[in-house]
C-alpha cells in the first residue's frame, strides 16, 4: 500500500475539509453558550469525519484545525483572562477495547502502579486561582490558554471557597485549581419549571446547558439565582506556602525543598491536600492497581448512572502518579495520561413528524409526538407523549421542528423543547382538537381550570373501552395473558360484519365461544392506537383473532377462557384496579381492600371513611364516590359478581395481620414465590409492599440476583432477610424476623 499523496488533495475533500471546520467551530461555540443546535453525538459524528479526512491528508492538518485544539473562541461578553497553567480537554474510549488501548500504550511507555478513577461530570470547566488563600479569580476554559474573566458569577457558588480553609495548614502561596461547575439534576427541574412558568427564558435542553448559560450571565444576580455547584479534579499553577514563584516551580512540579507533605505527587494525594483546605470535592473516585479494577468501576457506573446528584456523561480514568503523568506529556489538545471513557449520549435531535392525539381509559386526550425514528439511549424511540395542549405550548414545539429528544435511564423518552435555530419557518403550530378522535364526542374538561381534555362518553366510546379491557388485562390489574392489546382491540371494535362482545367490560366474563369465532380486527399499534400496515399491501393489517382458517378455535381461545376462570379468583385490590376508577392504583387499591375486605363495604362506604383510610385520602374517596353512584359502573360490579369474580378477601383473624404497618421490599426471585404471590402475602397479613428501598423499610427481602436494592439495604442498614427469614416474618411476624437478618446490624460505613 503507497503513503497517502498530501500534496494532491482533491478539490471537494478540501472544500468539505474546510466546511466541516466551519461547522464543527460553529458548533463549538454555540455549546460553550449553552445552546447547541446539534446533539454531543452529532458533533462527535463530524468530528470523526474530520479525523477521518485528517488521516487521509495529513497536510490538512493545522494548528486551526477543531481536532487539534480545546473548546471554543472566547466571546467579547467578558474580559479575557490568560491561564497560567494550560487547560486541557481529555481524549476518548466509546468502550472497552479503546479504555484497555489506552491503557496499554501508557504502559508500553512508563510502570503505571495506579489508576484514579471518576466520574465525568457533564458541567463545563473552569479554573480558579487563590493567591495566599484568597480566591483572586475565577475563569472559563475558553480556547485553553485564554478563557473568560466570570470571578463575580463564580463568587455566587455556594461551595466554592472565598478563603481556602488553613485549619489543618497554611494555603499556598498560588494555587490554580480546576473544576466542573454544574446544576444538579433536581434543581436543573426546577429552574426549568420556574423560568417556563415566569416566562423568562425557553426550557433548557440538559442540565449542562443550564449551568453553562447560568455562569455566562452577564448580571451575577441572575447567576446568584441559579444553584450551581463545582467539584474540582485538577490542578494547574502551584507554589506551595512560603515558596515564591522565582523559588518554586509552576505546575505541579513543586519545589524539591518544599516538605514532603505540602508536595504534589499524585492525582489522589492532590486531592487530599485541596479537600483539607475546603476545597470541594467528588466522594465518587477511587484509587485502584489494575486495569481489572478500573473496568470494574466503568461497569458499576454503567449500572449506577444516574445515582449521582448530578449528571454524568462517562468515566475518567487518570495515571494517579505525577511523575509518570510528566513523562506521558500531553497532545495539541490532551494529556496521554488521561482518559474520558464516554457513554452514549440520553439525548439526541430528530423530526417531530406530527403531533396526534389518543385518547386513554379514563377519557383523558392526550396529545403524543410522532419522530422520525432515532435510537437514543440503547433503543429506537418513534412517539413520546405531549401530556396535554398546555404542555405542547409550555414547550413550544411546533410540527415540522428539530426537538431535543431525552431518554434518561429507565425514564420514558420525552420531547425537551424545539431547537429554535434549526427552524426555515415551514413548521406549524399543533392545534388541540375539540372532537374525540375515535367517537367524535365533543371534549371537555372535567372540572373548571383542568389541563387535560376528556371525552365524556365513557361508556360508548370504543377507544376508551378498549384501553380499559386491555388495562384489565395488564400485570397490575387481573393479569390475563392471553387478552393482550390485539384481542382487547377484537373484543370492542371487530371488523364488520362480526359484533362487538363486549358494549363494556362488564360482559368480560359472559363471553361466549360463538361470539369470538367470527371475529377478525385490525391490529392497533398500542403506542398511537393507529393501525398498523401489512407491509406487502401497504394496507392495514388484518386478522382472524380467535379462529383459524378452517374457522376452529384457536389455542390462544382456549387459553382466554382458562384465563379468565383464573382471573375470577384474583383478590379484590386486583378486582378493584381493574374497574379503572380514577386514581385508585394497585397501592390504594391495596389499602381499600385491607380495610374493607369486601366490594360492598366499600360501595357502602361514606366518603369520610374511604378518605380515613391510611394511603387514601380525600381525592381518592371523592373518586370512589363518584365512580359507584353511576348505573353502568354500578352494573358492571353486579355482573362481575354474578360470574363469580371475587368480590371479598379471605377474612383473616386480626391476630394474623402481623404485618400491619410494615413495609418490606422484595427483590430478586424466590423459590416459593412468585413476585405477586409475596406481595400478596404481604398484603394479605396487613403489609405493604413496595419497590424501593428507604429508611423506612421494615425489611428487604433477597432472594436470587437482588441487584442494587440489596446494596441499598445494607446501606441504610435496614434488616435483610433471605426467603427462610421471609416465610419467618410471614409466620411469626418482625420481631422474630428481624433476629434472622443477613446483613450486619450497624449502619455500613459510606464507600
Ligand atoms: P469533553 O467534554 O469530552 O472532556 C473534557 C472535559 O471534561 C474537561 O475539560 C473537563 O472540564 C471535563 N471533566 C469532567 N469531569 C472531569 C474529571 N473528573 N476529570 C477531568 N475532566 C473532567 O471534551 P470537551 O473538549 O470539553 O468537549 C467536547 C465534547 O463536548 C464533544 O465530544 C461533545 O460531546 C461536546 N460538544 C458538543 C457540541 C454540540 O454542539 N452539541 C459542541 C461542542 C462540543
Amino acid at each position: 500500500m503507497s503513503a497517502p499523496d498530501n500534496t494532491n488533495v482533491p478539490d471537494e475533500v478540501r472544500a468539505r475539509h474546510a466546511e466541516l471546520c466551519r461547522e464543527l467551530d460553529d458548533h463549538s461555540y454555540r455549546y460553550y453558550l449553552g445552546n447547541p443546535i446539534v446533539s454531543d453525538a452529532e458533533y462527535d459524528q463530524l468530528m470523526l469525519e474530520l479525523r477521518d479526512i485528517e488521516d487521509r491528508y495529513p497536510i490538512l492538518v493545522t494548528q486551526d484545525s477543531p481536532t487539534q485544539k480545546v473548546g471554543a473562541p472566547i466571546s467579547v461578553d467578558f474580559a479575557e483572562v490568560e491561564h497560567l497553567v494550560r487547560m486541557e480537554s481529555l481524549g476518548n474510549a466509546f468502550n472497552a477495547d479503546e479504555l484497555s488501548a489506552w491503557a496499554d500504550r501508557a504502559s508500553a511507555e512508563v510502570p503505571v502502579n495506579a489508576y484514579l478513577c471518576e466520574l465525568k461530570i457533564d458541567g463545563l470547566a473552569v479554573d480558579l486561582v487563590y493567591e495566599r488563600g484568597r480566591l483572586i479569580r475565577a475563569a472559563t476554559r475558553g480556547d485553553g490558554r485564554i478563557g473568560e474573566d466570570i470571578t463575580l458569577n463564580v463568587r455566587t457558588i455556594g461551595v466554592v471557597p472565598e478563603q481556602l480553609d488553613e485549619s489543618v495548614r497554611p494555603a499556598p502561596e498560588l494555587l490554580e485549581v480546576r473544576g466542573e461547575v454544574f446544576l444538579p439534576v433536581e434543581d436543573f427541574e426546577k429552574l426549568n419549571r420556574r423560568i417556563t412558568a415566569d416566562g423568562s427564558h425557553a426550557p433548557f435542553a440538559n442540565p449542562r446547558n443550564a449551568a453553562a448559560g447560568s455562569l455566562r450571565q452577564k448580571d451575577p444576580r441572575v447567576t446568584a439565582t441559579r444553584p450551581l455547584s463545582m467539584i474540582v479534579h485538577g490542578v494547574g499553577a502551584y507554589v506551595p506556602a512560603g515558596y515564591s514563584e522565582a523559588e518554586g516551580g509552576w505546575a505541579v512540579d513543586s519545589p524539591e525543598s518544599a516538605p514532603e507533605e505540602v508536595k504534589l505527587t499524585s492525582q489522589s494525594k492532590t486531592y487530599t491536600l485541596l479537600g483539607e483546605w475546603g476545597l470541594p470535592l467528588s466522594d465518587r473516585y477511587k484509587v485502584v492497581a489494575s486495569m481489572k479494577e478500573v473496568h470494574e468501576y466503568v461497569e458499576y457506573y454503567q449500572a449506577h448512572r444516574h445515582d449521582p446528584a448530578y449528571e454524568i456523561d462517562g468515566i475518567v480514568v487518570k495515571v494517579d502518579d505525577f511523575a509518570l503523568q510528566r513523562r506521558l506529556g500531553s497532545t495539541s489538545r490532551a494529556p496521554r495520561w488521561a482518559i474520558a471513557d464516554k457513554y452514549p449520549p440520553e439525548e439526541v435531535t430528530t423530526k417531530l413528524v406530527d403531533i396526534k392525539v389518543g385518547v386513554g381509559r379514563t377519557g383523558r386526550v392526550t396529545p403524543y409526538g410522532v419522530m422520525e425514528p432515532v435510537v437514543v439511549a440503547g433503543s429506537e424511540v418513534e412517539f413520546a407523549t405531549l401530556h396535554n395542549a398546555q404542555e405542547v405550548a409550555r414547550k413550544g414545539v411546533r410540527i415540522g421542528d428539530t426537538v431535543v429528544l431525552r431518554k434518561a435511564g429507565d425514564v420514558i423518552p420525552e420531547i425537551v423543547g424545539p431547537v429554535l435555530d434549526r427552524r426555515d419557518g415551514t413548521e406549524h403550530e399543533f392545534v388541540m382538537p375539540e372532537r374525540c378522535p375515535e367517537c367524535d364526542t365533543e371534549l371537555g374538561q372535567q372540572k373548571e381550570g383542568d389541563v387535560d381534555l376528556r371525552c365524556p362518553n365513557a361508556r360508548s366510546c370504543p377507544g376508551q373501552l378498549r384501553e380499559r379491557v386491555a388495562f384489565i388485562a395488564g400485570r397490575k390489574a387481573l393479569d390475563i395473558e392471553a387478552l393482550g392489546y390485539v384481542a382487547a382491540t377484537a373484543l370492542t371494535q371487530p371488523l364488520e360484519p362480526a359484533e362487538a362482545p363486549l358494549s363494556n367490560e362488564g360482559d368480560l366474563f359472559d363471553l361466549t365461544l360463538e361470539q369470538l369465532l367470527p371475529i377478525r380486527t385490525h391490529v392497533l399499534d398500542p403506542d398511537t392506537t393507529e393501525p398498523k400496515t401489512d407491509p406487502k399491501t401497504g394496507e392495514p393489517k388484518v386478522v382472524s383473532f380467535f379462529a383459524n382458517m378452517k374457522g376452529e378455535p384457536k389455542k390462544t381461545v382456549e387459553k382466554l377462557f382458562e384465563q379468565l376462570e383464573e382471573a375470577k379468583k384474583k383478590p379484590l385490590w386486583r378486582v378493584l384496579v381493574s374497574l379503572s376508577i380514577r386514581h385508585v392504583g394497585p397501592r390504594a387499591a391495596e389499602d381499600l381492600a385491607r380495610h374493607f375486605r369486601s366490594m360492598d363495604a366499600i360501595r357502602n362506604a361514606s366518603e369520610e371513611e374511604l378518605a380515613s383510610v391510611d394511603g387514601v385520602g380525600p381525592t381518592i374517596a371523592r373518586s370512589i364516590r363518584e365512580w359507584f353512584a353511576v348505573d353502568w359502573h354500578a352494573e358492571i360490579v353486579r355482573k362481575w359478581a354474578d360470574a363469580g369474580v371475587r368480590m371479598e378477601d379471605e377474612g383473616q383473624e386480626p391476630g394474623s395481620r402481623v404485618l400491619e404497618g410494615v413495609t418490606v421490599v422484595v427483590t430478586g426471585s424466590l423459590e416459593g414465590f412468585t413476585r405477586d404471590g409475596a406481595k400478596e402475602a404481604i398484603a394479605e397479613r396487613g403489609g405493604r409492599a413496595t419497590a424501593s428501598v428507604s429508611k423506612k423499610t421494615g425489611f428487604v427481602v433477597v432472594g436470587d440476583a437482588p441487584g442494587s436494592k440489596y446494596d441499598k439495604a445494607v446501606k441504610l442498614g435496614v434488616p435483610v432477610l433471605d426467603e427462610a427469614g421471609f416465610r419467618v416474618l410471614l409466620e411469626a411476624g418482625p420481631e422474630a424476623a428481624e433476629n434472622l437478618r443477613i446483613n450486619p446490624t450497624e449502619e455500613a460505613p459510606e464507600e
